[in-house]
């Protein structure tokens, strides 16, 4: 077996071809997917089974499925598609080393995310047990799509989504709970080089009392416009800033802040219009472990002109560096601080250690698939 996969190593030694990778981690061929991994973004990439879990409205979710990955049927009058009852989580594999290895990063955390979501917007949800198994088994059927370690991961998708059919307001009647999964490398096209970000001040992502605080689908539509406005004025993302004051810092579209000073880490508060992030949640800890002082607190837009270093934190952007923020126009764009001696490097490096099964889980936080 293993001399096998070394002959056909050494022959595909001279294109730089995907299979090469699986060839030298030696796994054999219904162990990987016929795709370059040197070329992954974080565009959709089909892998081969999805998993599928029914309940009513009054019922507790029991038993799923795995099915291979394929169009799923919802009536037209399903609660999801008419009033965008539905929540989405998002958490990633690595491949631990050149073995068998797979770990996913606290996964209970993201189970008990969707509980507090589904509670928002009254629906079942399924136990953290529940939850964690539905993971495991995508991530199992679709092992051969997780990427070789340093090349990426697997993106894994839950979703929670009323479809049983609704005419009048009101929840649905039934309920899915669908896990599937997409190989990806780095989220930004900058890749692992400094992000920048345009402050938006007009429009706001989330309001007091709104559902900023859960990872309802339902938020994430109507910043399309304003970061596509940001995309073709060439900015990499938008920072929104609160609905009331219009002056305090909240998050960029799909993940957190952080605003470096010093020694001092500030981060701004979660009160309802913040999502809290796992990877939030992990580099607060971090850094503290690491002898920062960090504020989660109310963070004014003002105090950016004053920064060292500014990062964003986020599952599918791990931690980016921010090389620039572009505030009330041209007039001011500040430089930040990036690079190797950064304190967004050294918290990167630390939180992908753990994640990719390098450095030691002191914390407990990986789970092994
Ligand atoms: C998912 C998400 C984040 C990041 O949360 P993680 O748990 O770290 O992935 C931040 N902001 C928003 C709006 C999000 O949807």
């Amino acid at each position: 077996m293993l001399s096998g996969v070394m002959e056909r190593s050494s022959a595909s030694r001279s294109g730089s071809c995907s299979r090469q990778e699986c060839f030298d981690t030696a796994w054999s061929d219904e162990e990987c997917a016929d795709i370059n991994w040197d070329e992954l973004g974080f565009a959709f990439v089909q892998t081969d089974f999805m998993y599928v879990m029914k309940c009513s409205l009054d019922q507790k979710f029991s038993t799923g499925a795995l099915n291979k990955y394929g169009n799923i049927e919802l009536t037209p009058s399903s609660g999801v598609l008419n009033y965008g009852q539905g929540l989405f989580e998002g958490l990633k594999a690595y491949r631990k080393g050149e073995g068998d290895g797979i770990l996913l990063f606290r996964p209970e955390e993201n189970a008990l995310r969707m509980q507090i979501g589904a509670e928002r917007m009254c629906m079942p949800s399924p136990s953290v047990d529940q939850f964690i198994h539905a993971v495991k088994q995508t991530v199992l059927a679709n092992k051969r799509w997780v990427p070789p370690q340093g090349k990426g991961s697997l993106y894994i998708r839950p979703l929670l989504m009323g479809s049983g059919p609704v005419l009048g307001l009101a929840p649905a009647p039934e309920y899915m709970f669908l896990v599937y999964a997409s190989p990806v490398g780095t989220y930004f096209k900058e890749c692992l080089a400094p992000i920048h970000l345009v402050v938006k001040d007009k429009v706001h992502r989330a309001i007091p009392g709104g559902t900023g605080g859960v990872k309802a689908i339902s938020n994430y539509a109507p910043v399309f416009k304003a970061q596509k406005q940001a995309k073709s004025e060439g900015f990499t993302d938008v920072i929104y800033l609160d609905s009331i004051q219009h002056k305090y810092l909240e998050e960029a579209s799909s993940s957190n802040l952080f605003v470096v000073k010093g020694n001092v880490i500030s981060t701004p508060i979660t009160m309802g219009t913040i999502l809290p992030g796992i990877t939030r949640k992990s580099v607060i800890e971090i850094a503290r472990d690491h002898e920062y002082q960090v504020e989660e607190r109310l963070v004014s837009v003002e105090e950016l002109f004053d920064a060292d270093e500014v990062f964003c934190t986020g599952t599918a952007v791990v931690v980016a560096s921010v090389g620039s923020i572009t505030y009330q126009g041209q007039a001011c764009r500040i430089q930040f601080k990036t690079g190797d001696n950064s304190v967004s490097q050294q918290l990167y490096k630390v939180l992908t250690s753990i994640q990719m099964g390098q450095a030691k889980d002191d914390k407990n936080w990986t789970v092994a698939v």
